[in-house]
């Protein structure tokens, strides 16, 4: 076969690999005729969400008709408030995803460098190759970021510092004291994105959020999402705020419409309804609990998580053990692609869910 309009794309598509997304309980019934499914690949939260928000798209008074507000104007009052920032400060994105990647397409390109860490999340690379700009990876520690080699990486090329905390697969977090002393140590014509995915369900006191900083720090980006706790993965929504001049080129980059008007309503709606997503932690941190203590009966080493997931660490190929729980019914998530092929992510689950996952675990860990 020719492979003409492969190579006729833009040279730095032609390796690019796509996201590799969990596997969707539909492709799993229909393979195996399962008809009791657990998902557990893909972070999503298993209570769903807020029941404000079912209400309102029960009866929407969104008129479907019409293009929704460009500039997002009621969600951005709301965020703007709980965050004590301006509305010029914030952009929404169809999904945090959209964002990361507005932020490579706005300022990298070739011959610039973007620089993540080893196991941080897939979406870094995806949009440093897209822009073809150069990936610098810098080697994790004990899983987890290594702050002094991420600024030792820097050079006259470095545009774009992404930093996920927590980050995704791993779990891990940086405490608040050393991320802050390494943003007053980045050079500030470059930009340091912090993706706080996970902010929501941390605990550890040292923890913090770097928002409070963006007065003092034009070069930082704070990116959320309403597809973790909020449990809103399907409606593709999440922002990022940031100094105004830098919100402002996103903007201009973003496609006009890019928020739709059931996710900008919802939004509102969710960041109202903080018990929620308060009860959705407890229930994770309980349910995280729950999966650790089961591993180490099981003998399983894993990486200590401040998230809604964990890796669990099998010592030898985690592909097989990953089909089996399938055929156990349990969707899980291989990260062979982020070079952990001993591991699996476990999405924390209601407590039935992570029951299921455990007796399928051991009834695979004995056969
Ligand atoms: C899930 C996740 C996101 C959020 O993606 P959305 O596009 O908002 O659904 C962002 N960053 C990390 C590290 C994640 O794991």
């Amino acid at each position: 076969m020719n492979n003409h309009w492969i190579e006729r794309a833009r040279p730095s598509l032609q390796t690019l690999q796509p996201y590799q997304p969990g596997k969707p309980t539909e492709d799993l019934a229909r393979e195996l005729g399962l008809s009791s499914i657990v998902k557990l690949a893909s972070n999503e939260n298993p209570l769903g969400c807020s029941s404000a928000v079912t209400a309102l798209l029960a009866n929407p008074s969104i008129d479907l008709a019409r293009y929704p507000d460009a500039n997002g104007y009621a969600l951005k009052e709301v965020l703007s408030s709980m965050h004590g920032v301006s509305m010029e400060q914030a952009v929404l994105g169809n999904g945090s995803n959209e964002i990361l990647e507005l932020i490579a397409r706005a300022y990298a390109g070739p011959g610039d460098e973007i620089i993540f860490s080893e196991y941080a999340f897939a979406v870094y690379p995806i949009a440093t190759q897209v822009v073809g700009a150069s990936p610098v990876i810098v080697p994790a520690k004990d899983w987890g970021y290594d702050l002094e080699a991420i600024l030792a990486a820097i050079t006259e090329q470095t545009k774009v510092i992404y930093i996920a905390n927590p980050n995704n697969p791993t779990g891990t977090y940086l405490s608040a004291k050393p991320l802050r002393a390494f943003l007053e140590k980045v050079r500030k014509d470059i930009l340091v994105v912090v993706d706080e995915a996970y902010h929501e369900y941390v605990e550890a006191e040292d923890y913090q959020s770097m928002a409070p900083l963006l007065g003092s720090h034009d070069n930082l980006i704070v990116t959320r999402t309403f597809s973790k706790a909020y449990g809103l993965a399907s409606l593709r929504l999440g922002y990022s705020l940031s100094h105004p001049q830098i919100a402002d080129i996103l903007n201009r980059i973003r496609a006009p419409f890019n928020v739709n008007s059931i996710a900008l309503a919802a939004g509102v709606v969710a960041l109202e309804d903080q018990d929620f997503v308060r009860a959705s932690v407890q229930l994770n941190n309980e349910g995280l609990k729950h999966l650790c203590l089961g591993c180490t009966e099981l003998g399983l080493d894993f990486i200590p998580s401040v998230g809604n997931f964990i890796c669990v660490d099998f010592a030898k190929d985690a592909g097989p053990i990953y089909q089996a729980l399938l055929h156990e019914g349990v969707i899980t998530r291989p990260v062979a692609n982020y070079k952990m092929p001993n591991h699996l992510r476990v999405t924390v689950g209601t407590e039935q869910e992570n029951l299921t996952f455990m007796n399928a675990l051991t009834k695979v860990m004995n056969q």
